[in-house]
């Protein structure tokens, strides 16, 4: 099972880039935060519990999380390997998936870390805007949607996000920051991480990225 995960801060475009990288890779592309929600839309059992974080904006406790995603990894389409987005959150999440993995044969093959100056991410958060139905995302200045307010995926209504106004963009940064910086540590630690400029547009960035899998699978890693 070839795993890539994919960090950044958000706003990084880390979700953007995921997506991209997934079909370039012919590999499925698997968001904790598109798995929660459709499991809340579905109302089963863990959709309900998690819900009650999820709404008040806060991480959803780790065993939910992991079983959620080890739901999904072990579906038929993710023998092949999948891109990760939106986990790990935390170190004790990343340590988890380490012994999930391990008890299935696999591991943690690339670890792809977006990044992004602090100021850059604050003036991008406060212009995006995700679709009402499925939570894709535009920004209005570095992607923005064909038809104003109009989502170019699936044609439902474009919304801010309460939590992407400027005034609690810093705020939630700082916070997210510290725990992205514990996830980061252990991937270093592990000698599996590479770090890519997530400055300039998708494209140029989606190279980096293309070049920096490149780079280890022409290694043999
Ligand atoms: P996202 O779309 O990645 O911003 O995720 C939306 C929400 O889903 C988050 O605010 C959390 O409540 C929950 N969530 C997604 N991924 C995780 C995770 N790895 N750990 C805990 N909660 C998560």
């Amino acid at each position: 099972m070839r795993i890539i995960v994919l960090l950044g801060a958000p706003g990084a475009g880390k979700g953007t880039q995921a997506a991209v990288l997934a079909g370039r890779l012919g590999l499925p592309h698997v968001a904790t935060g598109d798995l929660f929600r459709a499991a809340v839309r579905e109302g089963t059992p863990l959709g309900v519990e998690a819900q009650r974080y999820m709404a008040r904006g806060e991480l959803v406790p780790d065993r939910l999380a992991a079983r959620l995603l080890m739901e999904r990894l072990d579906q038929p389409d993710a023998t092949g390997g999948v891109i990760l987005d939106g986990f790990p959150r935390t170190r004790a999440q990343a340590e988890v998936l380490d012994g999930e993995l391990g008890t299935r044969g696999g591991a943690i093959d690339l670890v792809l870390l977006i990044e992004v100056p602090v100021e850059e991410l604050v003036e991008r958060m406060s212009g995006r805007w995700i679709c009402r139905l499925e939570g894709h995302v535009f920004n209005v200045t570095t992607n923005a949607p064909s038809r104003p307010g109009i989502c170019d995926v699936d044609g439902s209504e474009l919304i801010q996000r309460d939590d992407d106004r400027p005034a609690v963009v810093r705020a939630r940064l700082d916070q997210q920051l510290g725990a992205l910086g514990e996830v980061v540590d252990h991937y270093t630690t592990r000698g599996v991480l590479r770090t890519v400029d997530g400055r300039g547009d998708i494209a140029a960035v989606t190279e980096r990225l293309l070049d920096a899998v490149g780079t280890v699978a022409g290694r043999g890693v």
